[in-house]
This record gives C-alpha cells, sequence and structure tokens, in this order.
C-alpha cells in the first residue's frame, strides 16, 4: 500500500481510498484538523501544508489560539465541535464559521439571538444523541423533526447532523442510523467520524470528519 511522508498526507490518502471504495469524490469531503489541547507550534506546519480547515472544541482555547494564526492565515475555516454554553454564545458566533454542537432549545435561543446582535449567521450542525446515552449531549433522534423546524423558523442555516457514536462498539449503524434521519429530514451535511473510524463514516456518507489523534498524535 501507498505511504505518505505526513500524518496531513496519510490521512488524505486514506479518505481517498475510502472514497474510492464508496464511489464518491475527495473534494466532497471536509477534513476538519482537531487541534484542541495542541499549541499553535503543532498547528502551524499544518497550514504550512496548506490545509485551512480546523477544530476546537473550547471557546476560550479557541480565542487564545487561533486571532494570531488567522491574520497570518485568513482563510482559515474554524469549527466548534464541542459542546456549548448558552452564556458562551456571542463569542462562538464571533470566532467560529460553524457550529457542530446546536443540541437544545436553550442553546439555540441564545445562538439566534447572538446572530441577530452580530449581523452573522454562522451555518450549525444540529447534534443527535444517536445511541440515546444519558450522560451524552445531543438532540434525541425522536425529537429531530420539532427540533429542526425550531431551528430552521430562528433563521439558523442548517449544516448537517452530527453525532458521537457511543465508545468501544461498532460505530457503522449509528452512522447508518444519523445518514437516514438526514435523509428522512432532507438534509445533506452529515458530521460523523473521528480518527478511528473516519473511513467508515465516509463510506456511510460523512461530508465532514473530525480528526484530532491521527495528525496531531495523542493528546497529553
Ligand atoms: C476530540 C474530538 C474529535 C477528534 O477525536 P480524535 O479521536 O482525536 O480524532 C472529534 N470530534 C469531537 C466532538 C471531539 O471532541
Amino acid at each position: 500500500m501507498e505511504k505518505a511522508d505526513t500524518p496531513l498526507e496519510q490521512v488524505r490518502l486514506e479518505i481517498a481510498r475510502a472514497c474510492k471504495a464508496s464511489r464518491r469524490k475527495s473534494e466532497d469531503i471536509a477534513l476538519i484538523a482537531v487541534s484542541k489541547t495542541h499549541p499553535v507550534e503543532a498547528i502551524k506546519p499544518l497550514l504550512e501544508q496548506g490545509h485551512r480547515i480546523f477544530g476546537e472544541n473550547r471557546v476560550q482555547e479557541a480565542q487564545a489560539k487561533w486571532p494570531a494564526l488567522r491574520e497570518r492565515y485568513p482563510d482559515t475555516e474554524l469549527h466548534l465541535i464541542g459542546q456549548l454554553q448558552s452564556n458562551k454564545a456571542d463569542e462562538a458566533v464571533a470566532l467560529f464559521d460553524c457550529i457542530h454542537s446546536l443540541d437544545r432549545e436553550s442553546l439555540l435561543k441564545a445562538l439566534a439571538k447572538a446572530m441577530d446582535k452580530a449581523g452573522r449567521r454562522v451555518p450549525c450542525f444540529v447534534q443527535v444523541n444517536i445511541g440515546e446515552e444519558e450522560q451524552k449531549g445531543g438532540c434525541l433522534p425522536a425529537d429531530l423533526p420539532t427540533f429542526l423546524a425550531k431551528v430552521r423558523a430562528a433563521d439558523i442555516p442548517v449544516a448537517g447532523l452530527m453525532c458521537i457514536p457511543p465508545a468501544d462498539i461498532e460505530p457503522a449503524p449509528f452512522f447508518a442510523l444519523l445518514a437516514k434521519l438526514a435523509a428522512d429530514n432532507g438534509i445533506e451535511g452529515l458530521s460523523m467520524g473521528m480518527s478511528g473510524d473516519y473511513p467508515t463514516a465516509i463510506m456511510l456518507g460523512a461530508t465532514h470528519v473530525r480528526v484530532g489523534t491521527a495528525l496531531f498524535g495523542e493528546r497529553g
């Protein structure tokens, strides 16, 4: 098998392979490089290799790391992939180009208000609690149609659906379920797949994969 020189090239190669296997195009997959916990010095090499889509899971950490990097690389796209507290909605709307964790009505209201105030509509993925796990964020599958109607009524652009499948079991059935929910609701974007399972997610329809460890190594 082909071998790449850098982790970024390796991940791109695996994306291309999964696309080929499922007759999709690599250009249709957004690779979100999840740089949470990693310092600016670890991020720069990816920017220098031309990568421009990054993900962070905390507003404060992103505020500390990204403004300076973006001055140098203004075409960078920054995605918020982690849970968001309603009281951070203004900051999130100011900083991020896309939010992957819209999962409840209180946050929907806070984000709509923040977007009105900023005069900027930030596309959001609706996070679905696909394994219906007690401790996890996300809208329950059964509540999705109602919640989506509220998101649309608030004029928040729906980028797609997002999920984090239950840990330590085969994720494919959960990816397939998210894809079905998206199709049932007329949605195309699918944010699913992390370092351990992004090729599987792509074969099941992911449009956005969120990859950290495979690009940056283990988090400290
Ligand atoms: C950290 C994180 C990722 C990346 O996980 P890796 O296993 O390091 O690729 C993806 N999605 C979310 C929501 C995360 O919090």
